[in-house]
């Protein structure tokens, strides 16, 4: 027999940021395993482990016949609203408080697990209910807003594109962001490929500041969208 848990309570901060993290890892469809989950969290595999096994009995998650975590449709909403609550966050850090771009996301994942309901819904209506945080990821349920944004390492050559979105991955490494900052590589900035080189693994822009080189690695996590439609 099957008992599951619905839990009515917010989960606690470290379990936030698993669900945060299995539900991007779903969305982008990539494989939720716990040791994908113990490098992404900075955490050991055993502590990791026990983790999930308390998330699974508590009703956050499943794990099914290959050991890959799936979100149940409570742990689907707690991960919604701690996304929401981060995302939004960001914003207000960026907008209000003019918090460096390259900083607002470290400095909202401190503050999100705190925010309530309440103030989640102000901020939302306050911000004019963004569909993307400062980076171009998309709030839940506006994942199809950026679905037609390619990487720059799929983008066309010789036009000019408008980079849309910084992928999460590059959130959590403060000095990329800072690189990008200081570069102008920002969403909204229209830039141009000029070449990739296959074999070097580096791809070349211009930039309103000049000429500069990208590694495969972080132009694969820039997202833009062609000026020309069509
Ligand atoms: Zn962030
Ligand atoms: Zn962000």
């Amino acid at each position: 027999m099957k008992t599951v848990k619905t839990t009515q309570v917010r989960p606690t901060a470290t379990v936030e940021d698993y669900l945060e993290t299995i539900h991007r890892l779903q969305r982008d469809g990539k494989k939720v395993i716990a040791t994908r989950l113990a490098e992404l969290l900075n955490v050991s595999l055993p502590t990791a482990t026990l983790t999930l096994k308390r998330m699974a009995r508590d009703g956050w998650i499943i794990f099914d016949r290959h050991k890959q975590i799936l979100l149940t449709p409570a742990g689907e909403t707690a991960a919604h609203s701690v996304i929401r609550r981060h995302m939004l966050t960001e914003w207000l850090l960026v907008q209000t408080l003019n918090v460096p771009w390259s900083e607002a996301h470290s400095e909202a994942h401190q503050i999100e697990h705190t925010l309530s309901d309440n103030v989640e819904k102000r901020l939302n209506d306050n911000l004019n209910r963004p569909s993307t945080c400062p980076h171009g990821n998309p709030l839940p349920d506006h994942e199809e807003l950026t679905s037609h944004w390619l990487p720059l390492t799929k983008a066309p050559h010789s036009t000019t594109v408008t980079i849309r979105r910084i992928h999460e991955t590059i959130e959590d490494s403060r000095e990329t962001l800072k690189y990008l900052e200081q570069n102008g590589l920002l969403p909204g900035a229209k830039i141009e490929i000029l070449e990739s080189l296959a074999f070097n693994q580096t791809i070349s822009l211009r930039t309103e500041k000049g000429i500069l080189s990208l590694g495969w690695a972080l132009a694969e996590n820039i997202f833009v969208e062609s000026d020309t439609s069509g």
